[in-house]
């Protein structure tokens, strides 16, 4: 089935899917990667998006969803997707919806990640993530992981977005265009809330019994 694991930034969307795709499988779809991905090059789309993830602006809807549909349209993700920073507006959801029933799918499940404004800003004001994997850690929590990180503690940086004015700013974009699709997602019968804010092996033990559903 597809997930969709979803909550403000700094939620741990992204940690905890790295822990679905290592032990159910599944392929992580971030938005927010596709997009970093595609601001490295070196052409006018490349940089318009980079001005706007710099800022903590959304992209536009046009651009976000056409990613989206050439990696749906790839079969060796079929049913096995989690949809990390994505949908993020209603206009977005509606189109996942879309995209879905096109290519014969949908989501078997939606996983809320909750948690508070003071507890998002530690979280990201600590966060390195590694150019090469992915793969992220927090200054301030993970420091012995962070030493012995397989790609090399060099590739670990701090995200442009990832300062507290930025950080402000995405939350409160979230809460204007994003929190209003939790109504739309919350009276669906498979919705879980989980309180983000637990530590990631009790958020992580909770998803593993859902999925085992
Ligand atoms: P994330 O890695 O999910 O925190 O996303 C980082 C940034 O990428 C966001 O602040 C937005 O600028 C952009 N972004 C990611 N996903 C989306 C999306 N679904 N729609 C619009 N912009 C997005």
């Amino acid at each position: 089935m597809n997930i969709i694991l979803f909550g403000p930034p700094g939620a741990g969307k992204g940690t905890q899917a790295q822990f679905i795709v290592k032990k159910h499988n599944y392929f992580q779809l971030s938005t927010g990667n596709l997009l970093r991905d595609e601001a490295k090059f070196n052409t006018p789309l490349g940089s318009q998006i980079e001005n706007l993830i710099s800022n903590g602006e959304f992209v536009k809807d046009e651009i976000v969803n056409t990613l989206m549909r050439k990696c749906l349209n790839n079969l060796k993700f079929r049913d096995r997707i989690i949809f990390d920073g994505y949908p993020r507006n209603i206009e977005q959801a509606k189109n996942l919806e879309v995209i879905l029933a096109e290519f014969k799918q949908d989501i078997g499940h939606t996983i809320f990640l909750n948690v508070s404004k003071k507890t998002i800003e530690k979280r990201i004001m600590g966060r390195v993530t590694c150019e090469k994997c992915n793969m992220t850690f927090n200054e301030y929590f993970n420091k012995d992981q962070i030493d012995l990180h397989p790609c090399g503690i060099k590739h670990l940086k701090k995200r442009k977005d990832d300062n507290l004015d930025v950080v402000i700013a995405r939350y409160d974009i979230y809460m204007k265009s994003t929190k209003p699709i939790l109504d739309y997602y919350s009276k669906k019968t498979n919705f879980t809330e989980i309180d983000g804010s637990l530590e990631i092996e009790q958020i992580t033990s909770k998803i593993n019994d859902i999925l085992k559903v």
